[in-house]
């Protein structure tokens, strides 16, 4: 028997339609609310920021929604994305454990993300739209858009967060490939941007900061509209064509899941392979541990608090109801910088508050070691967001082999880590290193939430 053995679908069996768990939560996820008038906002108030299909989606409770054939073809590039058994980890590992991993690292941009990039690009083209602003902080979103608005001949613009405009210039290259603009931000192009400049001219910026200025464009501009990468309802819909491609892979290989894990940021990879799997649960199937992994540095489910907060640090989003730590609260500078974000996906943090997953928090040395692992065995070196996923996928291996039970573990391999070589040229120097939030920080970012009334 080889090594790896791989499930690889054919391209008639990408998914046709999305999976929506709102058709399926026992109980409705809070609604997204007005900034100013704390009332749950209607299609017209995001008019100005998104299409109509996308904004329908954001409120559908449809349990199936189709996906555009134009978009399945684009699909056909890169998916159905492998899943693969990691035999040669389990070895290593001696674990009695089986452990598979979907590898959503075979797209073009090297994530998962363009899995949500191209139909958002997509509908926009649909509405007539020319023109995309977006953020990004580690840069795997603006390049995944990018990529998109390649395809539809949409000019993209993207504001990136200023530490990873100046130590990612590989990111930023590829993002210019594609055709995209790239600002640094805090910028000088916004009134969000130039009033952050104005109270600290060298900051170092933040996806808050970033989002805040792509909202800003979008709005101003009645030929521009804001895409978001994750977080938002539409997002989690159109990643769940993960976690259906991983049902029908499990089941060529004769496996059920025990444990499910992936890494959250804001929470898209994580639902597109658990909420198909979730659901399943919620229409009477068996349930499964599923698990969403962290940065102890910005430990969004497990320390911060269930509220309704601003998306972005400038207040111009909608409220939504999510686990946060607080919009004005900036993460320190570690290494995974797609999973600096203050807030969780509305749907996921609803998941968590209904007991239906657990969230895990990991340090990043940890990380990156099971990184390495995973990369000496599997051959695949992961992006960092990923490694927490990994890590955790070895540690509940290794508790399996303590306890000698033979459970079947699947985790989400979110993305490839060839553009973050110098986190790992880091990590090999001895220079990465556990990096604490600033208590004081956070209590001051969570004393600042915004009153709703109950
Ligand atoms: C952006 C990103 C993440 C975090 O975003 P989620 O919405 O939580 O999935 C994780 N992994 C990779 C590779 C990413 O690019």
């Amino acid at each position: 028997m080889s090594d790896q053995i791989k499930y690889v679908l054919d391209e008639e069996n990408i998914p046709k339609s999305w999976y929506n768990l709102n058709a399926d939560f026992p109980t409705p996820v809070p609604a997204v609310l007005h900034p100013g008038t704390h009332q749950p906002v209607g299609p017209s108030d995001l008019e100005p920021l998104f299409p109509m299909e996308l904004i329908l989606q954001e409120v559908a409770t449809d349990r199936y929604i189709d996906i555009p054939a134009p978009v399945r073809d684009i699909f056909r590039m890169w998916r159905p994305s492998p899943l693969v058994r990691a035999r040669r980890l389990e070895q290593a590992l001696g674990t009695p454990a089986k452990i598979y991993y979907k590898y959503e690292g075979v797209s073009p941009a090297g994530s998962h993300k363009p899995n949500t990039a191209v139909p958002q690009a997509w509908y926009n083209k649909q509405a007539g739209i020319k023109k995309l602003s977006t953020e990004t902080g580690a840069g795997q979103w603006g390049s995944s858009l990018a990529f998109a608005g390649s395809l539809f001949d949409l000019d993209v613009l993207v504001f990136q967060v200023r530490v990873s405009f100046d130590q990612k210039p590989y990111r930023r290259a590829l993002m210019e490939t594609y055709g995209a603009r790239c600002i640094a931000s805090p910028s000088t192009e916004t009134d969000s941007g130039r009033a952050i400049l104005a109270q600290n001219p060298d900051s170092p910026g933040s996806l808050g900061i970033a989002i805040s200025e792509a909202v800003e464009v979008a709005a101003k501009n009645p030929d521009i509209k804001y895409a978001l990468g994750s977080v938002l309802n539409h997002v989690m819909l159109h990643q769940t064509i993960i976690g259906q491609e991983a049902i029908a892979q499990c089941e060529m290989a004769g496996d059920d899941p025990d444990v499910i894990i992936g890494c959250a940021g804001g929470g898209s990879n994580f639902a597109g392979l658990a909420f198909p799997f979730l659901g399943l649960q919620l229409r009477g199937g068996r349930s499964r541990r599923i698990i969403a992994v962290e940065p102890a540095a910005c430990p969004t489910l497990t320390r911060g608090t269930y509220a309704y907060d601003f998306g972005d640090t400038a207040h111009l989003t909608p409220l939504v109801k999510m686990h946060t730590l607080g919009s004005t609260f900036i993460p320190p500078g570690f290494h995974a910088g797609g999973l600096r974000y203050h807030g969780m996906s509305g749907m996921v943090s609803h998941a968590y508050e209904l007991g239906l997953i657990e969230a895990r928090a990991y340090k990043q040395v940890g990380c990156f070691e099971a990184g390495v692992q995973f990369a000496r065995t599997e051959g695949i070196v992961p992006a960092p967001e990923s490694t927490h996923a990994v890590r955790c996928a070895i540690d509940e291996a290794l508790r399996c082999k303590a306890e000698g039970k033979a459970e079947t573990i699947l985790f989400n391999l979110s993305g490839h880590g060839h553009f973050d070589m110098q986190a790992y040229i880091n990590y090999f120097e001895g220079k990465l290193v556990d990096q604490d939030y600033d208590e004081a920080d956070l209590e001051t970012a969570l004393a600042a939430l915004p009153a709703v009334a109950a």
